[in-house]
């Protein structure tokens, strides 16, 4: 088992978001767009377009939860072979705290699910890696690359892969995904070379699939190919994102297949 902490669990809250009153707000040296990148969570309010003054005054009420969202939106950077060094580190990103040998376990496994990918079209590679848990609370990690297909839009991605492989054997409460990608030796190697040195995100459909299994908060840890690592939390890469809640679903309750199964066994 690894010691997944969490500190808080996510915070849900609706507030009005003036990116310029905020900045006059927390003066400094911070920019507007520096604000935005880490205050994932506000929405814009409309009504109060006109009424500037009432949004700081909603702003200032809300200050502490503004604190709280600054601190939210950190993201780390880290270095793989650090990360080995202090195998029982805790490294604490938005809420949530990874011992640092479980990082480095989900991105070599991202790193062993990168060396099957097909992507024979692109010729991009990525591979992915997630900490699950089941009903029981066992944990286990699943890994998965992408799968392109002729028919490019029945390809798949590699946290897409790794989710539906996690979920069809019953574990479907994602603690943290790593995320590792790069072309292959078909492309130039300058253009390789390049994409050593970025970190690759989950795209916009991962981000939706990721947000329906994740346990509040989960860890998305992204690493270059030269080592180093980004860890950040999925809230943050999928902001105000639509979820099961929204329907007034509550999916880790779901138990229509657990159903099915015991009524198997009788
Ligand atoms: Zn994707």
């Amino acid at each position: 088992m690894y010691n997944v902490r969490t500190e808080h669990e996510r915070k849900t809250v609706r507030m009005i978001f003036y990116p310029s009153l905020l900045t006059k707000q927390f003066g400094n040296a911070e920019s507007q767009q520096t604000l935005l990148f880490k205050v994932p969570k506000m929405d814009h309010h409309p009504e109060h377009k006109d009424a500037p003054e009432q949004a700081l005054a909603d702003i200032l009420a809300a200050k502490d939860l503004i604190e709280l969202f600054l601190k939210m939106g950190k993201a780390q950077e880290l270095n793989l072979a650090s990360l080995r060094d202090r195998p029982n580190t805790l490294f604490e990103i938005n809420g949530i705290s990874l011992e640092g040998k479980l990082i480095a376990h989900l991105v070599d496994e991202a790193r062993r699910g990168q060396g099957y990918a097909y992507a024979p079209y692109s010729h991009f590679n990525v591979g992915a890696a997630i900490l699950a848990a089941n009903r029981a609370g066992e944990q286990k990690v699943f890994s998965g690359c992408n799968v392109e297909n002729a028919a490019y839009g029945s390809t798949i991605c590699a946290e897409r892969t790794a989710t539906f492989k996690a979920v069809s054997e019953g574990f479907r409460k994602f603690h943290a995904y790593a995320v590792v990608g790069g072309f292959d030796q078909h492309v130039s190697k300058a253009l390789r070379t390049n994409t050593q040195k970025s970190y690759i995100t989950p795209c916009g459909s991962c981000r939706q699939v990721m947000n329906e299994f994740e346990a509040s908060p989960c860890a998305v840890i992204m690493a270059k190919g030269t080592g180093e690592i980004y860890m950040t939390t999925l809230n943050y890469l999928l902001p105000s994102g639509f979820g099961p809640r929204a329907l007034g679903v509550d999916a880790a309750d779901y138990d229509g297949g657990y159903a099915n199964q015991l009524a198997q066994k009788k």
